[in-house]
């Protein structure tokens, strides 16, 4: 077989501890999983539970596991209201579909941390018109990401603080315990929609605290016990 023209890099997320890398298959991503800001964004986390969305694969920007280097991520086009949001991503190492909340946390090849970049105001037009979210969401190095930790080194994380600050000044703070679903609720949910493969990532959603950033502007988040990342918008 021949490629009419070489193909595009396989995307890729660095494994903490090793030469290895992660082949990244889909990114997933869970909108409004904590409650404080499902209000934030204007929803009733009592009435609209949480629900999926997807970036391309190629959207992952791998950040270093030391915060002193930041990875760059350019300040994207057609937005002038840039935003993080900090969550802890979970990395499928074995698929499947229907997956048992019971087994989900076998799936579970690793975790990392990751920056769900955003274009808010095309979000909110989209919102409004109700329109895809493709544009305000999966564009391109919208997914910054640390290396992956393996399970095995984090254990199942069911609690444990998320934070980010921009240029030292803490800006979203929450607990991996808030989550309204957690990682196997995640799991078993997703499979019932997609066949999980190896080397999907999915967010699992931000806390509170969301907010703009500009060109200059130092991000650092982590999640205890899993991993923090540094990203520099240019
Ligand atoms: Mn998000």
């Amino acid at each position: 077989m021949t490629y009419a023209f070489p193909p595009a890099d396989l995307p890729r997320v660095a494994i903490h501890g090793s030469e290895e890398w992660f082949p990244v298959h889909r990114i997933y991503c869970v909108g409004q999983n904590y409650a404080r800001h499902a209000r934030e964004m204007g929803s009733d986390p009592q009435r609209e539970p949480p629900f999926f969305f997807c970036k391309p694969a190629d959207a992952v920007v791998p950040a270093a596991m030391e915060t002193s280097s930041p990875v760059l991520v350019p300040y994207p086009t057609r937005t002038s209201d840039f935003h993080h949001e900090i969550e802890l991503v979970v990395a499928i190492g074995a698929g499947g579909r229907d997956i048992n909340r019971d087994e989900a946390w076998s799936h579970v090849f690793g975790l990392a941390t990751g920056i769900d970049l955003t274009r808010r105001d095309l979000q909110k037009i989209a919102k409004d018109r109700g329109l895809p979210w493709d544009t305000s969401k999966g564009f391109d190095r919208s997914a910054p990401i640390s290396p992956i930790r393996r399970v095995g080194d984090t254990g199942c994380v069911s609690s444990g603080a998320i934070w980010l600050d921009v240029n030292g000044q803490r800006r979203q703070t929450g607990d991996i315990a808030e989550m309204t679903w957690n990682v196997a609720e995640i799991i078993a949910e997703l499979s019932t929609l997609y066949e999980l493969k190896p080397g999907d990532l999915v967010f699992t959603g931000t806390p509170a605290g969301i907010g703009a950033v500009q060109r200059g502007d130092v991000l650092e988040g982590g999640v205890d016990g899993v991993a923090m990342l540094a990203v520099r918008i240019e």
